[in-house]
């Protein structure tokens, strides 16, 4: 619990006013931007790359199948999306979800900046390749550096930098899914916690504000 209350405010007048960005071409054909959600006093950052479909059309990242791995991911270290502050590099959606294009990052990017210095979290761990070489600044690839936390400053934040796979390849990908959660099982390490017993599976409670406007979405927060 690092944000002071004044963080709050910020990052709430932040989203409301991202949410009308039209820095680069996904403006356009967007339903909304996805500014990201949970809690902004998180030690736990996760980044993931784009919305997508049912991001776009609820306002809510990770909504879809690879959110639902990512709930599990958490309940499997005992927490909830409403612990952890969930992002992405886009923050809106690329059209028939196409890779982000390095203009579009470029445009995009100081949006996560400014949300990582104002949530001021411990760790940040970036869910595959985009949001990896982004935070990083090297363009390894997240199959060789997945699992190997690093110091970093990002936002003017030192934080523990920590790659793993994006779920969305581990949906498809036995072996890449059981890595993904042996990496993801060392957050509480990371974050100095011990590892909390798994809590039962429940229904993230984000969904309840699916369709809610960028600022009612903070109000999850
Ligand atoms: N994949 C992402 O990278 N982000 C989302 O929000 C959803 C799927």
């Amino acid at each position: 619990m690092s944000a002071a209350p004044v963080h709050v405010e910020e990052l709430q007048a932040y989203a409301a006013d991202v949410a009308g960005c039209t820095r680069c071409r996904l403006a356009q054909g967007r339903t909304q931007v996805v500014f990201g959600s949970g809690s902004p006093h998180a030690d736990l950052m996760l980044v993931g790359e784009a919305p997508g479909f049912h991001e776009d059309k609820q306002g809510v990242p990770f909504v879809g199948q690879a959110g639902k791995l990512l709930d599990r991911l958490l309940a499997g270290i005992g927490m909830t999306r409403a612990d952890v502050f969930v992002a992405n590099v886009l923050k809106c959606r690329p059209p028939g979800n196409r890779d982000p294009q390095p203009d579009e990052i470029e445009a995009c990017e100081s949006h996560l900046f400014r949300q990582i210095a104002l949530i001021e979290p411990v760790v940040v761990a970036t869910l595959g390749n985009f949001a990896t070489k982004l935070l990083s600044g090297r363009q390894v690839g997240i199959t060789r550096v997945h699992g190997q936390e690093q110091k970093t400053t990002i936002g003017g934040r030192d934080v523990l930098l920590y790659p793993i796979y994006h779920p969305a390849a581990a949906l498809y990908t036995p072996a890449m899914s059981k890595v993904l959660e042996s990496d993801f099982v060392r957050l509480p390490e990371l974050l100095g916690r011990a590892l909390t017993p798994p809590a039962p599976p429940v229904e993230p409670e984000l969904t309840l504000v699916a369709a809610a406007t960028p600022a009612e979405q903070l109000g999850l927060f």
